[in-house]
């Protein structure tokens, strides 16, 4: 198996009055893994279905290796594809299942039912061939589902959003289990997500959508550290806002002076966009700062601490130091790493 390139050029679907995608360009590289990311209606999965044949845009072009294949219908595409749950067939076992496009295909009962065991075992069931949908858990359907769409030898796998029904430790497992199978057949693959964590602990390169169009397209740090706009910033983690002055290349915040890299407004007051574990909690009797909440998360605690001014600073510490800065200690803070945007001041704060 080898992966196509794939690209979506100036692609526009609409529904009545929604824009569902509204001139979507994106290239995706043979063998890489792509996440789409966006808030719900952004057009993940109408890109996906363009993609799959199952949506026909109604301007742009959908390219693998270079053909259009924009009106191909869906049963000559070579794509696999599994959805978010519920998408076997329930009268069928899990071999039977894995084997309905060779079956379709008038592949001999024989060979289906080898090449069906292969896969199973690839996704790590290999006993549960005879079982139907029903007798198998939401992780285990899902990896049948898997098995099933890589069957037919797909050059592009296509997941919407496949572990959203599970629950968190499958997910995770079954994120790595994706990830390392993807890579061993280098199949190229488009993995919707609203799930930021999901997006960049999988992906070669993580492409945000907003309203229909690409916000930004990077590989999962530069996307968290170098968000090429506030939105995108938002969307991949938890942000502070904090009030800023600027002044060249440098700008002041929280009586500290940074420098800024990258874009930059032009006026002088500024919004700066500082990741809670950018933020160093000192206990102080004589800071200025109190923490109000204390969240902790194990390996490290989120604290949201009151300055004086009566702003608020998300912070995460180490878990091990959270005793001692349970609410009501005076602290200080300290900005330590750079902010990873310094964009034109809107509303300041902090969204968690
Ligand atoms: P979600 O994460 O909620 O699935 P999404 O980013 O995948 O969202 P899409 O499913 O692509 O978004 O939908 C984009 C917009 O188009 C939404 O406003 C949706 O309601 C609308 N839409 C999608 N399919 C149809 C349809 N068949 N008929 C009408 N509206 C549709």
């Amino acid at each position: 198996m080898n992966g196509a390139r794939v690209e979506f050029r100036g692609l526009r679907r609409r529904f009545g009055s929604t824009v569902a995608l509204d001139g979507l360009d994106l290239t995706v590289e043979p063998g890489e893994l792509i996440a789409l990311l966006g808030p719900s209606g952004c057009g993940k999965t109408t890109a996906l279905r363009c993609l799959a044949g199952f949506e026909q845009p109604d301007e742009g072009e959908v390219l693998v290796d270079g053909a259009d294949i924009t009106r191909v219908p869906a049963n000559r595409r070579d794509a696999g594809m599994v959805f978010q749950s519920y998408s076997l067939f329930p009268n069928l076992n899990a071999r039977d299942n894995v084997g309905f496009g060779m079956r379709v295909r008038k592949t001999p009962a024989a060979r289906r039912h080898a090449r069906a065991q292969e896969l199973l075992e690839l996704v790590g069931l290999p006993d549960v061939g005879g079982r139907y949908p029903h007798q198998l858990s939401g992780g285990q359907q899902q990896r049948v589902a898997l098995a099933r769409a890589l069957a037919l030898e797909p050059r592009v796998l296509l997941l919407d959003e496949p572990l959203s029904a599970l629950d968190a430790k499958v997910r995770v497992t079954l994120r790595e289990e994706i990830r390392r199978l993807q890579l061993s057949l280098g199949i190229t693959t488009i993995f919707v997500t609203h799930d930021q964590e999901e997006a960049l602990s999988m992906a070669d390169r993580v492409a945000v959508l907003r309203d229909g169009r690409l916000e930004q397209v990077a590989d999962p740090a530069t996307l968290y550290d170098r968000p090429a706009t506030p939105f995108v910033a938002e969307f991949v983690g938890a942000m502070n806002h904090l009030p800023g002055l600027l002044s060249g290349d440098q700008v002041t915040v929280l009586g500290q002076t940074l420098p800024v890299e990258g874009p930059r407004p032009a006026g002088p007051e500024a919004d700066v966009l500082v990741r809670p574990e950018a933020v160093l909690v000192v206990p102080d009797g004589e800071g200025e700062g109190m923490v109000v909440v204390s969240s902790f998360r194990g390996s490290t605690a989120r604290l949201r601490v009151r300055l004086g001014d009566g702003a608020e600073v998300l912070a995460d510490v180490p878990g091990h130091d959270s005793a001692r800065l349970a609410p009501g200690t005076a602290v200080r803070v300290r900005l330590v790493e750079r902010p990873v945007l310094v964009s034109a001041r809107t509303a300041t704060g902090v969204t968690a």
